[in-house]
This record gives structure tokens, C-alpha cells and sequence, in this order.
């Protein structure tokens, strides 16, 4: 475990064979955090290792793009399901889900209508109000008759975004 075959360059001599004295995940279990020490000069520094974060556009309605973010995936989440006592680690899970399927089925760019569908097939599960909530800010909903059909798709027990008219 001492010599690992991952070396690099000491930032002190520029020798690049180092003794591993210390490996251990970091951000929770994301990232990896090696203490070395430099054969040549003996002296210690740390390597932090982490998989390059993949990034994912968001084409939006206008056709302008934006990275999608994960925060603010999971701040509209939080709006909708405002004082509905959803605990806050079901909407982390949530926005995780969303996220990990947005980067299986795209490769670098999503339609934002694709996001909120998901965010709202999410919500179905987890309050009908929240629901409800944000279908009518995301769909724009104008009339009445608007928030009659989602109820309607509430009452009926399916997420149906897809009808609701944009
Ligand atoms: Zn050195």
C-alpha cells in the first residue's frame, strides 16, 4: 500500500517518485486525498484527486443556454414545497435522481423542458401540493380550467405532464 504507481511531480525538487504515506477519500468519498513525500528531497505535500465534473447545458424556451445547476434545481423544489414539511434530504435524493438521469440520456445539452417534466414527475411523488405548485408557475398556467386538469391528473393518481399545454 506504501508505493502506489500514481505518481507526480514533488512541487518542491520536481523528482516525480514519491512514497504514498496516506490515502483517504475526501468529500464524501468523492475525491481522494493522498499524503506523499518526495523520495529525493523528503519533503511531505498533498495531492487531491477528483473525477472531472461533467457539464450539462440547458437549451431554454427563448434558446438561450445556460449549465443546468443543481442548486437551482433544487431552490425551485424547495419554493414549491414551501411549508409542505417535505424533509429536505427526499428533495436532495430528488435533484440527485434528476441530475444522474439527465447525464445518462444527454450528452452535453438538455431542453430545460426536459428538466422540468422530471422535476415534476419528482413532485408528484413526493406532495400533491408541491405538485400542483409548481406545475402552474412552470406550465404558466393562465386559467382555471388549468388548475382543474392537474388536479384532475392528482385525483386520478398519474403524473401527466406531458398533456398539460406549455
Ligand atoms: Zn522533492
Amino acid at each position: 500500500m506504501w508505493q502506489e504507481r500514481n505518481q507526480m511531480k514533488c512541487p518542491f525538487c520536481g523528482n516525480e517518485d514519491q512514497r504514498v504515506l496516506d490515502s483517504r477519500p475526501a468529500r464524501e468519498g468523492e475525491a481522494n486525498r493522498r499524503r506523499r513525500e518526495c523520495v529525493e528531497c523528503n519533503r511531505r505535500f498533498t495531492t487531491f484527486e477528483e473525477p472531472e465534473r461533467p457539464r450539462l447545458f440547458v437549451e431554454k424556451r427563448n434558446g438561450t443556454r445556460e449549465e443546468f445547476s443543481r442548486d437551482k434545481c433544487f431552490n425551485s423544489m424547495l419554493i414549491a414545497c414551501r411549508k409542505r414539511g417535505v424533509p429536505i434530504d427526499v428533495l436532495r435524493s430528488s435533484v440527485e435522481r434528476i441530475e444522474r438521469d439527465l447525464f445518462q440520456e444527454f450528452e452535453d445539452e438538455a431542453p430545460t423542458q426536459h428538466i422540468g417534466d422530471k422535476v415534476l414527475a419528482e413532485l408528484f411523488e413526493i406532495d400533491s401540493v408541491a405538485y400542483v405548485r409548481f406545475a402552474s408557475v412552470y406550465k404558466k398556467f393562465d386559467t382555471v380550467s388549468d388548475f382543474q386538469h392537474i388536479i384532475d391528473s392528482v385525483t386520478r393518481g398519474k403524473a401527466e405532464p406531458s398533456i398539460l399545454s406549455n
